[in-house]
């Protein structure tokens, strides 16, 4: 699990780090808007914890700005503890959760967990849920009516993007970023090319396309 922790306060972003390893937790640290901007543009991760009183670039425009580029990476916002305003403009801005400072790490990681599980992935950060289909996120497998299929790394990540979002519209640039970090090589058939190839492995009816706006993974989940 690779979380980017974007907080300019050295000794709360070095004690969430230290913390956050000692789960098992990869982490990233940006102690500026502008350095957090870079990691979040350049990498993938599983969450962002993200300060809003930031030196550069402040959280919510940083916040606004991925949203703006169809990133979807689940973001935690921190704010003051009492500053009502800040976390209402956070949610609007795109963001999944908010904690008040401070807080206790306890608070923090509990918050982490609830909303990865909420967005479907386990508690060991190896796999990652949606209705039926298990994805293996160690071994780039995917298990689907008790059958394991593995993957190239375009259709895997391109299931993951959509499996981090199960019914919600994923659009086709921010699939397109899922699958390749080189804007050279970024071709939108690419994606239809994969989409076809997924479907054929996990079953045409679990991906859903949105004319002009995306592809949907359906939560079918065979009554279980
Ligand atoms: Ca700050």
């Amino acid at each position: 699990m690779r979380l980017l922790l974007i907080e300019d306060e050295p000794d709360i972003a070095a004690h969430l780090r230290q913390r956050f390893e000692a789960q098992g937790y990869e982490v990233i640290t940006a102690t500026d808007g502008d350095d957090g901007l870079w990691h979040w543009r350049e990498q993938d991760f599983d969450l962002v914890l993200l300060d809003l009183g930031l030196p550069g670039t402040d959280g919510l425009t940083l916040l606004r700005t991925r949203r703006a580029e169809s990133d979807t990476t689940p973001v935690l916002i921190l704010t003051a503890r009492n500053a009502w305003q800040e976390r209402v403009e956070g949610l609007q801005a795109g963001a999944d959760d908010y904690l008040g400072k401070p807080f206790h790490f306890e608070e923090l990681r509990a918050r982490v967990t609830a909303l990865l599980r909420r967005l479907g992935h386990s508690d060991d950060g190896q796999t990652l849920r949606a209705g039926d289909l298990t994805l293996y996120l160690d071994r780039r497998e995917v298990e689907v009516d008790g059958h394991l299929h593995t993957l190239t790394a375009a259709e895997f990540a391109l299931l993951r993007a959509l499996m981090r979002r199960p019914g919600q519209v994923v659009d086709k640039l921010a699939l397109l970023e899922a699958i390749t970090d080189d804007p050279d090589a970024r071709d939108t058939n690419m994606v239809e090319v994969y989409v076809r190839r997924l479907r054929k492995l996990i079953g045409p009816e679990r991906i859903q396309t949105l004319r002009g706006q995306g592809y949907r993974l359906t939560e079918t989940d065979n009554g279980r």
